[in-house]
């Protein structure tokens, strides 16, 4: 039996990374760990949270950070930012996962970190999982054999949502937009990095097959992948915004 928590925030990469350790340890005992560090999806996280641990049967925790942690340095400084950078968060929030690792006894620590992510948010690369797996070595207490599992170090959006399709992983609980609303914008870069991926893999994303359905009462078909692309830039014109894929 192996005992492992993942960090998770509902977002499509945590999901894939969760289903591929389910994958990996079939003999398990799972654990969902949320934290709110003043983001603005934290409430709609920790609904995806609490459905995900209802769909793996599994446990959940979540933890409240102190926001004024988390709010960026002086205002000349973040220019040179992408938009939506939190300081240190993935260190703060591994390390915070570290603590309640140990202090549960867990041998697996899984996280979703991969390449996509990382071109934009350093703490996303595989050299800081790198350098961060071999620090807990000296954080943790000798005996504890925790090992931080990330299975899409080397992986895109493409590939991830491929593994994700193939081990039938709920992609339908996932959220990746920087809204709070009850679906996607469908312009902000990571709304257009999931939907450019889905489109590239030649899938209908299923949050876009839930949106047309309310919208035309309507199930989009596994082949109508033009047509949900097509809706989809109708959708972004007129919100009177277009741009290609942020993190490329
Ligand atoms: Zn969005």
């Amino acid at each position: 039996m192996n005992r492992i928590t993942v960090l998770c925030s509902g977002g499509l990469d945590c999901v894939v990374a969760t289903q591929m350790a389910l994958q990996e340890y079939p003999d398990n005992e799972l654990t969902l760990l949320h934290f709110d560090y003043g983001q603005v999806t934290a409430e709609k996280e920790h609904v995806l949270v609490s459905r995900l641990a209802n769909y793996w049967n599994c446990s959940n925790r979540f933890y409240k950070l102190p926001n004024e942690l988390f709010q960026g340095g002086p205002e000349e400084r973040r220019h040179a930012l992408p938009p939506y950078w939190v300081p240190a968060r993935n260190l703060t929030l591994l390390s915070c996962a570290a603590s309640w690792c140990e202090t549960n006894d867990q041998e697996v620590l899984v996280i979703g970190t991969n390449v996509e992510e990382a071109t934009a948010f350093p703490d996303n690369s595989k050299m800081f999982t790198k350098h961060f797996a071999s620090t807990l070595r000296y954080a943790l207490a000798p005996a504890t054999p925790l090992y931080l599992y990330t299975p899409l170090a080397h992986e895109r959006k493409t590939s991830i949502i491929q593994r994700g399709q193939e081990l039938k992983a709920p992609l339908h609980l996932t959220w990746s937009c920087y809204t709070n609303d009850n679906w996607p914008c469908h312009v902000c870069p990571s709304c257009l990095c999931r939907e450019n991926a889905f489109f590239a893999c030649g899938l209908i994303d299923p949050l876009v097959v839930g949106e047309y359905r309310r919208y035309y009462g309507v199930c989009l078909g596994s082949g109508d992948v033009e047509l949900a692309d097509s809706w989809l830039k109708d959708r972004r014109k007129k919100k009177g915004f277009e741009r290609p894929c942020g993190a490329n």
